[in-house]
């Protein structure tokens, strides 16, 4: 999965007086797209010495195998040499080190980018010297990075497995019913929800798989196994689901690749592990 960057060591403990050294990594980014330098056939993340121009005011964001990591709130300096490419990229790099500070430097920088200023009075907020987390220097509100945990569930019968196309995927293959924990919610409340609302069945015997980090919408993935009786009527949500059904073990179709939780208990119940 994206976050296993293992031997890499990812340390995301906040510090507000790193200096900005020429070895440095400088993430950059437009909306959803990360500033990257060309090397050979792959990409680099571009580092202080690469740039031309002084660099005013980066943010020290984590460290990756005790290098640090720093990033821009806007898009400051000349990119003539280097080129903005989708965060989609992010997921075929083959430097997996790379791949993962790129995606949770964008989090965290959209993070910063919205709340430059409060959401309660509208004065410009600073960053606090001791934690990460922003402050309103009139009405003294803290604002801490949030992460929104969602669930995602593999739903079997036998030897058959439940998939589903969302209507918003950026590709098309199948993957598994997902969604947002909403107020007031157990996580388990969520999940029997969900699966309800997007495919119409009823589970039983759930238990809990693993869970994974996915920066590119702010979340943390809970990942869970359920049963269901195939006998059940799928009734598809067509605003979220644009098809779905049960596939059997061995034969089963293009689907959500290894870099997500979502591959990852797919390719787990292919291999026979539940
Ligand atoms: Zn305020």
């Amino acid at each position: 999965m994206l976050h296993e960057i293992s031997p890499g060591v990812f340390d995301n403990k906040y510090s507000h007086d790193h200096q900005f050294g020429d070895d440095d990594f400088l993430l950059c980014y437009r909306n959803n797209e990360i500033l990257l330098k060309k090397s050979g056939e792959d990409f680099e993340i571009p580092r202080k010495r690469d740039f031309i121009e002084s660099i005013e005011s980066p943010v020290y964001l984590f460290s990756i195998n005790s290098e640090h990591c720093f990033g821009l709130i806007e898009s400051q300096v000349n990119h003539v040499s280097f080129e903005f490419h989708d965060l989609f990229i992010l997921r075929n790099l083959n430097n997996k080190e790379l791949a993962w500070i790129g995606s949770v430097g964008h989090q965290l920088m959209t993070w910063h980018r919205n709340n430059t200023y409060c959401g309660r009075c509208g004065s410009k907020t600073e960053m606090k010297k001791e934690e990460r987390a922003t402050v309103c220097p009139k009405c003294n509100l803290v604002i801490f990075p949030k992460i929104s945990p969602a669930i995602i569930v593999a739903i079997t019968c036998k030897n058959k497995i439940l998939l589903a196309k969302g209507r918003h995927y950026k590709g098309d293959f199948y993957s598994l019913v997902a969604g947002y924990v909403d107020i007031g919610e157990s996580i388990e409340e969520t999940v029997v929800r969900e699966v309800k609302e997007e495919v119409g069945l009823d589970i039983m015997n759930l238990r809990y798989y693993k869970s994974q980090p996915w920066p590119f919408s702010g979340s943390v993935m809970l990942g869970f196994i359920a049963e269901a009786d195939d006998t059940q009527q799928l009734i598809l949500e067509e605003t979220e689901i644009k098809e779905a059904g049960w596939f059997e073990r061995g034969n089963l179709p293009p689907h959500s690749s290894g870099v997500s939780i979502s591959g990852d208990l797919i390719d787990a119940f292919d291999r026979g592990i539940f």
